[in-house]
Order: C-alpha cells, then structure tokens, then sequence
C-alpha cells in the first residue's frame, strides 16, 4: 500500500472532493497548499511531470543525483528572517540547511577573482581591496545602500499582490510607490549614476545570472533583490533539494490533501466568469470551490483558459506586455571519486572571458554567433554543498555547468520526442558539452580526465519537464517594463481563479516561496504574511 501523499493520477479516485485545486507542484504552488492545509483545506496538487516539486526537482542517471532549480538560497540560516519562518512553517521545522561559508560566490574574469563575501561590511571590505580607488570606495558604499533601499521596499510591493482589484485601486499605488522608484530603472543606469568604472560595474553584475537578465535591461529592483538575498550568504538543502517536496507534502497531507504526478491539467473550467474546476488531459473533469494555478502567468493566460474568458478580460493583449525569461543549458556531470579527493569545495563560480565587462555585448555577441565567447559559465558543486551527499552518494561527486542559449536554437526540434531528437540536435549538445567541459577544466584542471558520466539539458528539456514554452528557467522575464504590470498577482478576473509562483513575484526560491504565501492570504482573504512574521 502507498501512504505517501505523492502519487501518480492514474492511483487517483475523482470522485474525492477537495477544497481547492493547485496546478502545477512548484514552490508557489506547494506552499499555498501547505498554508491552505494548516487551516483546515482539503487541497489537490497537480504536476504535470513524474516528479513533483517543478524547479525544486531531482532527477537520477547511472548512480548519480542532480537538483535542477536550486544551487544556493539566501537567509535559511538566519532563523528570524522570514524565509526561515515561512520554510519552517510549511515543513514543520524538517527541512534544514547548511550553510555555504564566508565565500558564496567567486567572479572570475578570465584569471581575476572577485569574491563576495558573506555579511554587508564583509562584501563592502572585499571590494574596496578589489577597487582601491577613492571614488570606487564611494561608489561601492552608495551602491549598497541603494541595494538595501530598494530590497526594503519589496515587502509592501509584494503585499499588494494579495489585494483584490478594488482594494488595489485604493491603495495600491501607495504601496507600489516606493518600489517604483527601483522596479522602472535598468540595473546598469542604476550603476552607471554611481561609477564610470566598467570593470567595478562588470563584478557587480557578476550574479546577473540568477536572474538572467544583463545589465542594461533588467529592472534595478530585481538586481538589487538578489544582491541584498545572499549578501549574507547561501545554503543548500540537506539531502538536496527533493527535501523541499519532501517536506512539505506531509504538511499537505495533514488535512487530507494529495499531490499527484503525471497529472497534466488541459484548462480550466469557467462557468459564468467563476473557475469550477479543471480538465484533465485525459478529459476528466475534478471540481473545486478554489482554482489557483502555479503553472506560470503565460501558460494559465495563454493556454488554460477558454478564449471567451480571455477575450472578456483581455488576457492575451495582457500578456504581450511581457516576454519570457532567458533560457539555459545545463551540463550535469558526474565523477566516480568523493568531493574532498576532487578538493571541490561550495562556492559557485561565475566565469566571464578575461577583460570583457561588458555583459550585455557579450550576451549580444553570442546571440548572433554561438561560436563567439560564451557570455557566462556557472560552475555549481552540490555535492561538496550538501553534508548528507557522502552517506547517499559515497565516493561520486557531481558539477552543474551551465550557460545561456537561446530557444531559437534548438526550436526546430520542438515536436521531436525526449531522447529521439536525431542527431543534429545530439551534435549541436555535443558541441555545447565540450566547451563547458574545457572552460570547467581550465578553473579546475585536476577534473581533466576524470568525468564518468555527462548530460547535458537544453531549453527543450525545460519545456518537456516545466512545461515552460520556450525552455525558460525563470518565468517572466525580469525588464522594468514587467515589474509595472499589474495583472502580475494572485488575484485574477476571473471569480475563484488565483494565481501563484514566481511570475507573481520575481524569480527565485525565496520569492517562489512568498508567493505562495500570497497567494494563499488571498484566497482565505487574510493576512497570513502577517502571522509567519509574528513566529
Ligand atoms: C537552472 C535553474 C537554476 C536555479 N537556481 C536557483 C538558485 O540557485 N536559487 C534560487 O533561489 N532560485 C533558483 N532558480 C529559480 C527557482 O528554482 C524558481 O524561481 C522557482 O523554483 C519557481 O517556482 P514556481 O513556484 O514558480 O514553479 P515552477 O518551479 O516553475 O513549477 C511550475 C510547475 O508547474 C507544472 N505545470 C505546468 N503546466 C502544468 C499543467 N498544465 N498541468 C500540471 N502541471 C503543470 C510544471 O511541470 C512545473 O512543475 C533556478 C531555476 C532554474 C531553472
């Protein structure tokens, strides 16, 4: 017999009644449902994939165990935060973290290391020995303390996203203020009001990577979110980030809540402007009281709902306003000797070409050639971050390495099936796979030799596995012009319909997880917020 709250659809009764149905199993969506579950709702999970847990999902291959979605999260380890509460809160206190040290991540351009170091006196010391000159010393100062301005104004903006729309039309601007003044700048004109250093800007954007966006076009508030997430520092979830799902589908289950896989929701059923329930792939309908949907904006908007119901709220014209978010790929390789004979050690890296600061000519040149200088190399080492890998994985080790690539690149395989896309498109990942294996063994030459086992992802697997349409790894694409569309929050116009994830809020585990909180403070009409921060 299964007990597990975790199973697949085809183990599932629909005559069972819920009060609430979520789409999709990411973050967003199991912490609506673990807050929904502590106050008494019956609630039902739906992924579309065999393994729930969207971006916080593992996959296994020859032995070996890779996480997909989390490489570090900021403020676990600090206990009064409020992602710690939050994360407590949904696991009851099961999940934990270990810390990843002083230094969280490295900068590398070419052969120049930056560190960033784990504490704002700490981060601000570092860089003052890196950029020794009066005016970068003046600039660094100034810069984070707009980074603290900015990220303090993310809480009533963020809030305002719970409001329904008349309650948003009273007081919605007076909480979107402030943040206004960060969310409608680009991250480099922010910088650039600072410092005339390229180089001081280069390695302060070092991290753009997190949110995909370089520079010139991303939105200053979400650069500065980020910056201000780890300044303290990362961690890592012990035992790797299936515990996330782990974790919480108990709580989901304490009032009687399932969450089932391979169970691919086709739309949404609207019946005089209310969400009713869903149907399935298989034309099965399950009914509920409550609709939210985790599965991105796009999708739901696009994808999920009747055309009458988006032409009477004018969701495709909505959803124009905004593009999707970068796509990646990602080598996952594996090695047959332990971490500390490898001498890997936690921090990430990030390698940018020697002297090129300019990340944003760098994007652009190797959009128009994917010969030129990959634009950014992303090392992670999982398994030197979790102190649980060795009892699970004794003597193996693994690396992510991951770059951009464009979805135009691998689009004419779309309609080819996983592990059948023929093999111009295993050449073109054999190229890829390559240059991240060379530019990994130039930052670690003692792995030359020694890589037992590799796979690399393309944005193809995203859309397979995410169900994300063109491959992107973190939603809606992080611009100014984004942060200044409204309909980006958990209410919809549709009566009963709510919406959650990270489209809702900005990319990232944290911002997924405070989505759901939300999210589930406005399906219940209160401030739940409120009472995580009051633990
Ligand atoms: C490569 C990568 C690295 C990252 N690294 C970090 C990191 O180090 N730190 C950090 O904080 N963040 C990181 N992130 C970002 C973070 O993982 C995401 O922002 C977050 O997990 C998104 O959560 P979500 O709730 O929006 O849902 P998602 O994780 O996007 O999940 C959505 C789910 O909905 C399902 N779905 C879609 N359509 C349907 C349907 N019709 N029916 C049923 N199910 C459906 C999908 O299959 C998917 O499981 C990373 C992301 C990626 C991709």
């Amino acid at each position: 017999m299964n007990d597990s709250p975790i199973l697949s659809y085809k183990r599932f009764k629909p005559s069972e009644a819920f009060d609430a149905i979520i789409i999709g199993s990411g973050l967003g969506s199991l912490t609506t449902a673990a807050m929904l579950s502590k106050e008494g709702k019956k609630v039902l999970v739906l992924e579309q994939h065999y393994q729930a847990g969207g971006y916080t999902q593992i996959f296994k291959r020859r032995g070996y165990e890779w996480d997909v979605g989390i490489h570090y999260v900021g403020e676990t380890h600090r206990p009064y935060t409020f992602i710690s509460k939050l994360f407590n809160y949904i696991t009851n206190h099961q999940l934990k973290w270990s810390y990843m040290g002083e230094v969280y991540d490295k900068i590398y351009f070419g052969e120049e290391l930056f560190e960033l170091r784990a504490g704002k006196d700490n981060f601000i010391e570092q860089m003052k020995i890196y950029f020794p000159d009066l005016k970068d010393q003046q600039a660094i100062d100034q810069y984070v303390e707009l980074v603290y301005a900015a990220a303090r104004s993310a809480g009533s903006f963020i809030a305002e996203k719970a409001l329904p729309s008349s309650a948003a039309f009273l007081m919605g601007n007076s909480l979107r203020k402030k943040a206004l003044t960060y969310t409608q700048k680009s991250t480099l004109s922010v910088l650039k009001s600072l410092t005339n250093n390229p180089k001081l800007i280069g390695v302060l954007c070092g991290q753009y990577g997190d949110y995909g966006l370089p520079p010139a076009q991303s939105s200053f508030f979400m650069h500065a979110v980020l910056v201000k997430h780890y300044m303290n520092g990362g961690n890592f979830p012990i035992g790797g980030s299936s515990q996330v799902v782990e974790t919480i589908a108990p709580v989901i289950a304490e009032s009687g809540g399932k969450i089932l896989t391979l169970a691919k929701v086709e739309n949404i059923i609207i019946h005089k402007n209310k969400a009713v329930g869903v149907r399935m792939e298989d034309g099965v309908e399950i009914n509920a009281p409550i609709i939210v949907s985790g599965a991105g904006v796009m999708n739901t908007y696009k994808s999920l709902l009747p055309s009458e119901t988006q032409d009477k709220h004018q969701l495709i014209t909505k959803s124009k306003q905004v593009k999707p978010s970068v796509s990646h790929v990602c080598l996952y390789t594996g090695f047959e000797q332990s971490t500390s004979d490898l001498e890997l050690k936690k921090p990430n890296y990030w390698i940018y070409p020697e002297g090129k600061y300019d990340h944003d000519q760098l994007v652009a040149d190797f959009n128009n050639n994917p010969e030129n200088d990959l634009p950014v190399v992303y090392l992670s080492f999982p398994s030197a971050k979790d102190p649980d890998w060795d009892n699970r994985y004794p003597n193996k080790s693994t690396i992510d390495i991951i770059t951009m690539a464009p979805y135009a690149w691998f689009a004419k395989w779309e309609d080819t099936r996983w592990k059948k896309r023929g093999n111009e498109y295993e050449e073109k990942k054999a190229y890829f796979s390559e240059r991240l294996l060379n530019t990994m063994y130039q930052y670690l030459p003692q792995l030359k030799g020694k890589v037992d086992y590799h796979e690399l992802s393309t944005p193809l697997s995203n859309r397979h596995f995410c169900n994300y349409a063109q491959g992107e790894i973190y939603g809606i694409d992080h611009t100014p012009k984004r942060f200044d569309q409204r309909f980006l929050k958990a209410t919809s116009p549709i009566k009963n319909l709510f919406l959650t994830g990270q489209d809702i809020v900005t990319v990232g585990i944290g911002a997924a997880l405070a989505s759901g909180a939300v999210t589930a403070s406005a399906i219940l009409k209160k401030d739940l917020t409120k009472k995580i921060r009051n633990l």
